[in-house]
């Protein structure tokens, strides 16, 4: 709770009006609203054939205006925080020539201003990206809106877009959404909390408040209408909602409520560093699954014992040329620096398919899912690959490091990554640069074939890692981001458990690790149930480690077994996760999956 939370409610009437939206960050703050509304006053008109040139000028000086304040938000978290590598991105974005066309089309073509040009064409890629049928390209639809915002800025001639030497702080920042570059300029000393329109649990605001500690509620439908400067606010980051006018009695649970969280939060970050054991002693790995390389701190901080997965697809996406080998290299060494004694498992590439690069030409399949995805794109494509696996195998110098291939879905594959890779690991010697002396090479396990073959796969790759969000739509033929079918897509389902069994007894048969990475490892009755299931090591979304910890040290594997052998039995999901429910009923529930 921050020092508003003594602040009077100004004489308002106590309406204790609740939003709901979803937690981004933890925590809780009172405080008064500080309300960005930037809509509106867009400029629209159309401009004469002798204008044009004069138009594309200003765009470019107000995109290296933009790229600078960028680049020196940038400069302003070098070092361990997420933002950094967000706001790198973002320069890359802002001067991304596929905008720039784009922008140049419209103004030329369609005789449009820059602005409007600039917001035709924002749009039209933010659509795109979130018509990608995609979550994690949803997403970035967001970063482009935001990009654009920048730009737009410059052209105003707003050069300080950084909110907070506004009237009013310390308060309760409330926006449609902020940009990275807008949350890196926050702190604890300006803003007690974050509220915002729109945003998920892994958008980047969320991310970044996590990092910065400061409590935040995202995807407040109807926020901005609802709330005006200076109204008291409490927010509540852990249940994801917001209190309009809260009443006293409101106000005094809340305070109880952030004390009893700051004390939990004090006893974990005295574990942090302790082994992660069953209440019967067994000891489980946990680590974390991070996108951007500036995660890797944050879920070293929520206690994860090294990065189980890296999803490097981010270097590529939002592009017009695709990462070089220099460029990776510097990206994986960052993390593996950050993780440093402890190992980084990084992940080839998975694009192609509905992921959407702008820089490759790919064939627009039938069913992207089932496309030109992931290794089968990287067998497609050997030079974008081995640069992407040479400079895998430097940034190996630094730390340890296992290469895992996404998709893999028969042997013939996996035995050609291998040469690949010797053939990557040959040209780094023969440059005369450093390298670890072992690479383990293993396999997602998502893709149904690769579980039930995972006997033959368990003699070759070095490791095997289940990706139950991949397992679960091709296992039951659910698109993975169909809300509509979403009530299908359960990892409890019993087919989802017999190929995972299936996957845990080959594991032991070749003495292979068998790690989970999907979204199922982030739930804490899963987890329990896995552990059940012979697993010994999860890779999850950071926010969830505390959970997890708790949920493991919290049972006996003897208890997690017999859990297990009766949830095999089961027929349907809800079966397994209610007989699940009812032998633990101290664990939390499903947190939302990815
Ligand atoms: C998975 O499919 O479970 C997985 C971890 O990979 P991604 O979510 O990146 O496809
Ligand atoms: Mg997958």
């Amino acid at each position: 709770m921050g020092e508003a939370a003594d602040a009077a409610s100004g004489g308002a009437a106590h309406h204790d009006i609740l939003l709901e939206g979803i937690a981004g960050s933890p925590g809780y703050a009172v405080g008064k609203a500080m309300v960005l509304d930037r809509r509106g006053g867009s400029v629209r008109r159309h401009v004469a054939s002798h204008q044009v040139e004069d138009e594309l000028e200003r765009f470019d000086r107000a995109v290296t205006a933009a790229a600078a304040r960028l680049k020196a938000a940038a400069e302003r978290t070098r070092g361990s925080r997420a933002e950094s590598s967000i706001l790198e991105a973002y320069v890359l974005m802002v001067e991304d020539e596929t905008l720039r066309d784009e922008v140049e089309r419209h103004v030329r073509i369609d005789r449009l201003c820059v602005e409007w040009a600039l917001t035709t064409t924002v749009d039209e890629m933010a659509r795109q990206l979130s018509h990608a049928g995609d979550f994690y390209l949803a997403e970035r639809s967001h970063d482009v809106q935001f990009v654009g915002q920048h730009i737009l800025e410059s052209l105003a001639g707003r050069e300080d877009s950084t909110i907070l030497s506004r009237p009013g702080a310390p308060g309760v920042l409330v926006a449609h959404d902020l940009s990275p570059a807008e949350t890196a300029t926050l702190s604890r000393e300006s803003v007690l909390a974050i509220v915002t329109e729109v945003g998920t649990r892994t958008s980047h605001t969320s991310i970044l408040a996590r990092a910065l500690e400061i409590p935040a509620v995202v995807g407040v439908a109807g926020l901005l209408a609802r709330i005006g400067d200076g109204d008291q606010l409490l927010v509540d980051g852990l249940r994801g909602t917001v209190t309009i006018a809260p009443s006293p009695t409101a106000r005094a649970e809340a305070i109880a409520r952030a004390e009893r969280y700051r004390e939990a939060i004090a006893a974990r970050r005295s574990l942090r560093d302790q082994p992660i054991r069953t209440r019967c002693g067994t000891s489980i790995e946990l680590k974390g699954n991070i996108e951007l390389p500036g995660e890797a701190p944050i879920a070293l901080e929520q206690g994860a014992r090294g990065i189980g997965l890296y999803r490097t697809e981010f270097l590529y996406v939002n592009r017009s040329v695709p990462p070089s080998e220099e460029e990776q290299y510097e990206t994986y060494r960052r993390v593996v620096d950050a993780v440093s004694p402890l190992p980084v498992t990084l992940r080839t590439f998975d694009i192609g398919g509905d992921k959407f690069v702008s820089n490759l030409q790919l064939p627009s399949d039938m069913n992207p899912a089932l496309g030109l995805r992931a290794v089968r794109l990287a067998l497609a494509r050997p030079e974008l690959f081995l640069t992407q696996l040479r400079a895998m195998v430097r940034a190996s110098a630094h730390g340890s490091i296992r290469i895992m291939v996404p998709m893999i879905a028969s042997m013939v594959e996996l035995d050609q990554v291998r040469r690949l890779l010797a053939q990557a690991i040959a040209e780094v010697d023969a440059a005369g640069l450093p390298r670890a002396p072992e690479l383990p090479l293993g396999i997602m396990v998502e893709v149904p074939a690769a579980a039930i073959l995972a006997d033959h796969f368990a003699k070759t790759a070095e490791f095997m890692s289940i990706g139950t969000n991949d397992l679960v739509q091709y296992a039951l033929a659910v698109d993975r981001s169909s809300p509509e079918l979403a009530y299908l897509a359960s990892f409890f389902d019993p087919a989802i458990l017999r190929l995972i069994a299936g996957v845990v007894v080959a594991g032991v048969r070749y003495q292979r690790p068998v790690i989970v990475c999907g979204a199922m490892a982030s739930d804490p009755l899963a987890a329990v149930l896995l552990i059940g299931m012979g697993i010994r090591e999860l890779s999850l979304e950071a926010s969830s480690i505390p959970d997890v910890r708790a949920a493991v040290e919290s049972v006996t594997v003897r208890e997690a077994n017999e859990a297990a052998i009766v949830a095999m039995q089961a027929v349907t999901a809800s079966e397994v996760k209610t007989l699940l429910e009812e032998r633990f009923p101290h664990l939390p529930g499903a947190p939302e999956s990815r």
